[in-house]
């Protein structure tokens, strides 16, 4: 059977992921994403109501030409997860192929809110849930399943297309955690039979975002601890605290909402897109958080909220809100340049519990926020977070267990692949031979 690999976008950045896969005359894309960072840049740019070949040209979506040039039918498209660079130009681009979309509970209800948001095109895929540890068949010979693994989002899978030829494991975005928050652990011993059954891998797709860094990736539970050491450090002050982190990040939201109470304090979640994916992950029973946590979206009730917080006394409350990056519009800077009811003061604390994402725009926008905050007398816990990406030990790990005949680095731009080309030559691969580094709109033939 042939087996052709197009790499659609993420050849050449971090965002807009796409890759299909081409089994005979079956083909499966994985991930649709966005590059926010290229639609940031420009002004008030409504994605919403924009044309796919514009965004294209932006650099913003993948750019799909070359799935003209594969011959067969898409038979299903598969995001991974349900951060915007595995998901957000899904409703731009999905409705271009009569497939469904299968995805995870939690990563479908993402893309259903993606597909609500959209203005554009009318995207009437069928919408297919599966559980990790799950398949279906693809074409008559073919199968995909989902393999359970840990990330920054709860409900992230790989998937892996089973082909005659050997597993294609689309190994995008994981890191590797026996101990996460509020899922199961990273299932490592489905990749290990894997790599055992059948033809073994015959290609393994990489996220070589921290490919670059020494070490192992620390667990959920590394980041959950170092926030409540940083939390009860704060037992005794009585004015106010503020945190903040990824909206989609339900695992450390449940550790800021369970820390605020060990400290007497009443958690409230503020801001549009911290009640998107908290409200998601409360009506799919991915979480469980107390029946009477608030949960705001809309300014009018925001402003509400911060309003009861001052008159009740701020020392009550832990707003967690949106800004752990200072985007402009978000709950934190605006709370920084003083356009909410709530006052900080001389001595409150302001948790980022986040990395700045490193990258110009966020690395300014942060800043400032911060200096908005410190202008007013507040005190900044920042870094509190660990990656949801493989470093060095991690990617060893799979490369070990999976036995990949090839490998195609993926996630990062070519400079951000050499780490990953060094660490894969060090286990024998050879580059033109069997590990393969590519960029935006190539196709690779792995079996003729
Ligand atoms: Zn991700």
């Amino acid at each position: 059977m042939e087996i052709e690999i197009a790499t659609i976008g993420g050849y050449e950045e971090v965002g807009r992921n796409c890759t299909a896969v081409r089994a005979g005359d079956d083909i499966v894309i994985f991930d649709m994403g966005l590059n926010l960072s290229k639609v940031l840049l420009h002004d008030n740019v409504e994605t919403e109501q924009m044309h796919s070949l514009d965004l294209i040209d932006m650099g913003a979506i993948p750019d799909d030409r070359v799935m003209s040039e594969l011959e067969g039918d898409v038979q299903a498209i598969v995001p991974t997860h349900g951060h915007l660079d595995h998901i957000g130009a899904i409703a731009k681009l999905a409705h271009r192929y009569d497939a469904p979309i299968v995805a995870s509970p939690f990563t479908l209800e993402l893309v259903k809110g993606q597909l609500e948001g959209e203005q554009k095109f009318g995207v009437d895929n069928e919408l297919v849930e599966m559980e990790a540890g799950e398949s279906m068949l693809i074409g008559e010979e073919c199968e995909l399943e989902f393999v359970h693994v840990t990330h920054s989002i709860i409900d992230a899978v790989n998937p892996v297309l089973h082909t005659p030829e050997g597993a294609i494991v689309y190994g995008l975005d994981k890191r590797i955690d026996h101990s996460p928050v509020l899922e199961e652990p990273f299932d490592m011993e489905r990749f290990r039979e894997i790599g055992r059954e059948g033809e073994g891998v015959l290609a393994y797709i990489e996220d070589c975002t921290n490919a670059g860094r020494k070490g192992r990736t620390p667990s959920e539970s590394v980041a959950r601890r170092h926030l409540k050491d940083a939390m009860q450090s704060m037992e005794d002050y009585s004015g106010g605290i503020v945190a903040t982190t990824f909206s989609s990040h339900v695992s450390r939201v449940k550790s800021l909402v369970e820390f605020a109470r060990e400290i007497g304090r009443q958690p409230v979640l503020l801001g549009r897109s911290m009640e998107r994916y908290s409200g998601a992950a409360e009506r799919l029973g991915k979480v469980d958080f107390p029946g009477d946590l608030g949960m705001f979206g809309h300014r009018k009730s925001v402003d509400r909220s911060f309003k009861r917080i001052m008159n009740e006394g701020k020392g009550n409350f832990l707003p967690i809100v949106t800004g752990h990056q200072g985007e402009p519009r978000a709950m934190l800077t605006r709370m920084g340049r003083g356009e909410t009811p709530y006052e900080i003061e001389e001595g409150d604390k302001v948790i980022f519990s986040a990395r700045v994402i490193p990258e110009p725009t966020n690395e300014g926008q942060r800043y400032q926020s911060e200096q908005l905050l410190r202008m007013q007398g507040a005190r900044i816990y920042d870094d509190i977070h660990v990656s949801g990406h493989l470093r060095e030990e991690g990617h060893y790990k799979m490369i070990e267990t999976l036995q990949p005949q090839n490998i195609i680095p993926a996630h990062q731009n070519m400079k951000g692949f050499s780490p990953y080309v060094d660490l894969a030559k060090s286990q024998g691969y050879k580059l033109g031979r069997d590990l393969h580094v590519t960029s935006n709109g190539n196709r690779i033939q792995l079996v003729e």
